[in-house]
């Protein structure tokens, strides 16, 4: 596979090259890693997120998940106000008392995550010691982890990485003689992790299990017996953990689409010497139910352009299957870090002349987008009405992350998430 590197507009034509990449620095319009809590919380349903922040974290908290009611929160903002040096040992005492009265009032939480976020007072707390001094005290009674939500880091959807990060690290270790299992990473929707499980059942792989599992004690062992395969293309930092601790990463493209999907499963079924008619009697299903379920969507989509504008790091795996499956064309696929390790097998899947921007200069990116006027623009809910209101067609990308969108039975809802803004514009200007 080739690429060109450009810092100015770099042309695919001209270049001959399969797919551009062009770097950008600026200012970047994303959300921080703290926005995860609100997909998170689901996938654990007896963990708790603490964040430890300002009045911004809980503001930010409280209004992307102000929709959900719960009998008893699961996520809460220790807010720390600004404090010397000499402060810091009162924070930690703080800190330490707000843990013991959350766990001592709500026996329901098997597993708290302490979530850093980037203000300068908590970026002084060193919330790994916290978390393992307070373990110490209190590990009997919930497993008690730490990582960092803070919108240092490149985008939201890091947050789930440093998450699941943390937790790889604190899994058990496999026993010595444990057969081969294969563990799928990534947070799933349930009905999407049933899918799969029974989808490798009928191929004869196992045991299956999931990272994160969906209680504190239902979290899977791991060792160098272990298989791995990411559900999701932005969890860099745990495939290192868990290569760290002896487990092995197939490689496949994700499961996003009928293409995607099949590829992923046969990534397994490869692993596991499953003969191909097997595999292909297994699949064989599934996949004529999705093709012709993506149809109907493909007649819309089918020639219409898209803007990817850097934001979950889902873009390349999107781009894949929005022009292979769909028929759209790409006028520029942006992410906010390319990790061309993760996403080999899915660049060379690219369309030939894919032009794909790494980073963000938000207003240069503007002015491309603008000139372009794309079908449909996918990007971050900060630059979605502005757009909107210049006419263009948006979607917002964190809805990638809030629907079931990985597998055969959730192919069409994937395709209907770009189907639908074009087919609200076409009403409004009915
Ligand atoms: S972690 Fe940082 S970016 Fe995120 S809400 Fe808190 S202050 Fe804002």
């Amino acid at each position: 596979m080739t690429q060109a590197v450009a810092c100015a507009a770099p042309s695919p034509a001209a270049t001959g090259e399969r797919w551009t990449l062009r770097h950008e620095r600026g200012q970047r319009e994303v959300f921080c890693g703290l926005t995860g809590i609100v997909w998170l919380h689901r996938a654990i349903q007896d963990a708790f997120f603490l964040v430890v922040g300002s009045r911004t974290c809980a503001h930010l908290l409280q209004s992307a998940a102000g929709v959900m009611i719960f009998a008893e929160p699961r996520f809460a903002t220790a807010i720390m106000e600004e404090r010397d040096l000499a402060g810091m040992a009162d924070m930690n005492a703080e800190l330490d008392r707000v843990v013991r009265r959350l766990l001592e009032r709500r026996p329901d939480i098997r597993m708290l995550f302490l979530v850093g976020s980037c203000p300068s007072e908590v970026i002084k707390l060193d919330l790994a010691r916290a978390a393992s001094r307070l373990s110490h005290e209190l590990g009997d009674r919930a497993t008690i982890l730490a990582y960092s939500g803070s919108g240092i880091e490149t985008t939201f959807t890091q947050g789930e990485d440093a998450c699941l990060a943390a937790l790889a690290a604190s899994l058990p270790a496999e026993p010595a003689t444990a057969e081969p299992s294969l563990l799928v990473v990534g947070a799933l929707a349930n009905v999407v992790e049933d899918q799969f499980r029974r989808l490798f059942e009928q191929m004869g792989i196992g045991p299956v299990r999931f990272l994160p599992g969906r209680r504190a004690a239902d979290q899977p062992a791991v060792g160098p017996g272990t298989r791995f395969l990411l559900a999701q293309p932005f969890l860099a930092d745990t495939a290192r953990a868990l290569e760290r601790r002896g487990a092995t990463r197939l490689e496949a493209p994700f499961p996003l689409g009928v293409e995607g999907t099949t590829a992923w499963l046969a990534a397994a079924a490869e692993a596991w010497g499953v003969d191909r008619e097997r595999f292909e009697t297994v699949v064989a299903i599934p996949q004529a139910r999705a093709r012709q379920a993506l149809g109907r969507h493909r007649e819309r989509l089918d020639g219409k352009r898209l803007f990817l504008f850097p934001d979950s790091l889902l873009e390349v795996p999107l781009a894949r299957f929005v022009a292979r499956e769909l028929g759209m064309q790409l006028v520029e696929v942006g992410t906010p870090y390319l990790n061309s390790r993760l996403l080999d097998r899915e660049l060379a899947l690219l369309p030939e002349g894919t032009a794909i921007t790494e980073g963000q200069h938000v207003d240069d990116q503007l002015d491309r987008c603008r000139a372009a006027r794309p079908d449909l623009v996918v990007c971050g809910l900060g630059l979605a009405n502005p757009l909107e209101a210049e006419g263009l067609t948006t979607k917002w990308s964190i809805e990638l992350l809030f629907t079931p969108v990985q597998g055969y039975e959730q192919a069409a809802d994937l395709a209907e998430l770009f189907a639908r803004p074009l087919a609200r514009r076409a009403l409004l200007e009915a």
